[in-house]
């Protein structure tokens, strides 16, 4: 069964039992309560309500006659773990025979949600510092649930309140309402640290980032949108991205998001952008990677992915990508009041058609025809074509602008990239697969690899966004740190080389 879409599993029990302070055993179990006609009875991991009932109980515990019913609770509830413990090592002997899966790994299937990806998480997951990371996966989503509470407890929504101003934070709870709120009044600036966001939103920076967007630009009341529904869906969309990615994972998501807001407020595109354009460039950048298995497109057609046959070996991450965003849109209705037409026909090919220009294969198709236009000078950003054309540009800009974000966030974001791109590279090794460019370890060093990317791949694109935007203060920014980036990281190439020419030398 799908989570919440608020995160992790949210049981509104607990927020009725919050608000009034009645016994917290009882409410538990109550029946769903509804918000707009809709469900709001979501699931609540049993191993999150087990610790929930432990801090309960170090707190000062029930009262004498809550106590008994909530041990009885307790040991009902470490029954069904037990159960699905037992259920999942079944299923994990049974993978063992098929040879994809040893026995062992029932924890990290129990910290593991939903995915597509089982397969090449858990071979990655077999070391101890991986299981390190499960730990620290089911810590935050935690942090997420105890968010969330506070989240259910304050909100306007669910008091029936609307937000008054259009940017108002309703999606934060009061602690965290000053300094991430200090954080989203700054959205704009290139300048804007995500990861500082992250931490502050307790891991939620996608949902708060997109939610804060949509009401900047008054999505949500254009296109008649339900707030549970929107809510549900960019959880889903959230939560299916893998935190255990270094760089693939929720924040790079948001970090997109951030960059496509950047572009959407180019003067020479802002003008011209209609309320639809805007929402699937934002839908877009939140989704583009959205359940990544944290190695490319090359890595599942050798081992056979079943993706990659899916998808007959073309974009099969990025279609991937898309197909998992329709799937979640459907789920979650967002759109379902909208005529059929508008979101099954249109809208849902857009949004594809957006995120199939990430494919970084289709990079030189892009940029040529990016700079015939601008040679031609023929862009009429009055066609709707055309505007589609650049949010796809705008969107490839956007998935790629790390190194021309300030060095202190663009090097962050280089380590966590070859970080997975070594992870793939070790698998390969391990499984003897060829490895794959800019994955060996012990060749390609950061700085190498960063360069090349830079040189080949960054440096044209943003030469002609910098032409497009003729050029906006914005681009002379990203310019100037891509420039610096690049000689960072020349230096720290050639001291390294040097470094390694000495002690071969001393040797
Ligand atoms: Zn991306």
């Amino acid at each position: 069964m799908r989570d919440s879409g608020l995160g992790v599993g949210v049981d509104v029990g607990v927020c009725q039992d919050e608000a009034s302070h009645s016994p917290v055993w009882g409410p538990l179990r109550t029946p769903p309560v509804t918000c707009g006609g809709l469900s709001l009875a979501l699931e609540l991991p049993a191993l999150i309500r087990q610790l929930r009932a432990a801090w309960r109980a170090r707190r000062g515990g029930p009262r004498e006659s809550e106590r008994s019913e909530a041990s009885r609770w307790v040991e009902a509830e470490k029954e069904e773990v037990e159960e699905g413990k037992q259920d999942i090592e079944d299923r994990s002997t049974h993978l063992e025979a098929d040879g994809r899966l040893n026995a062992g790994h029932a924890g990290v299937l129990l910290a593991e949600r939903r995915g597509s990806y089982p397969l090449i998480d858990l071979h990655i997951l077999k070391t101890s510092a991986q299981q390190g990371e499960v730990e620290s996966g089911t810590r935050r989503k935690v942090k997420r649930l105890l968010s969330f509470q506070r989240y259910c407890h304050a909100s306007r929504l669910l008091r029936g309140l609307v937000p008054h101003t259009p940017g108002s934070l309703h999606l934060l709870d009061d602690d965290y309402l000053g300094q991430a709120g200090h954080m989203l009044s700054k959205v704009g600036t290139w300048n804007f640290d995500i990861f500082l966001f992250d931490r502050l939103t307790n891991g939620n920076s996608l949902v708060t980032l997109m939610c804060h967007l949509f009401n900047v630009y008054g999505l949500i009341h254009h296109f008649q949108l339900d707030m549970v529904k929107l809510h549900r869906f960019l959880g889903m969309v959230q939560e299916d991205y893998h935190s255990q990615n270094p760089y693939h994972n929720a924040v790079h998501a948001a970090d997109v998001t951030q960059a496509m807001y950047c572009y959407l407020k180019e003067p020479k595109l802002a003008e011209q952008l209609s309320p639809l354009d805007v929402f699937l460039g934002l839908m877009a950048a939140a989704s583009h990677d959205v359940d990544h298995p944290g190695v490319n497109q090359p890595f599942l057609i050798k081992t056979r992915h079943h993706l990659a046959s899916l998808y007959q070996n073309t974009s099969v991450l990025e279609r991937h990508h898309w197909r998992s965003t329709v799937g979640m849109l459907r789920e979650s209705g967002l759109l379902s009041h909208l005529p059929i037409f508008d979101w099954d026909t249109d809208m849902e090919q857009q949004l594809g058609s957006l995120i199939l220009a990430t494919d970084i294969s289709r990079q030189n198709e892009f940029l040529l025809t990016f700079r015939e236009h601008l040679d031609n000078q023929d862009l009429d950003l009055q066609l709707a074509s055309h505007r589609h054309f650049m949010l796809q540009i705008a969107l490839k800009c956007a998935d790629i602008c790390n190194p021309c974000r300030a060095w202190e966030l663009s090097r962050q974001w280089s380590e966590r990239v070859c970080e997975e791109f070594y992870r793939q590279g070790d698998l390969e090794r391990k499984f003897d697969l060829e490895i794959s460019p800019m994955c060996n370890q012990q060749a390609d060093s950061v700085p190498a690899n960063q360069i090349g990317f830079i040189s080949y791949i960054v440096e044209p694109l943003f030469e002609e966004w910098y032409r497009f935007t003729e050029p906006s203060l914005l681009s002379q920014t990203m310019m100037g740190h891509l420039h610096k980036n690049k000689a960072c990281w020349s230096r720290l190439r050639y001291a390294q080389t040097s470094l390694e020419t000495q002690t071969e030398g001393q040797v």
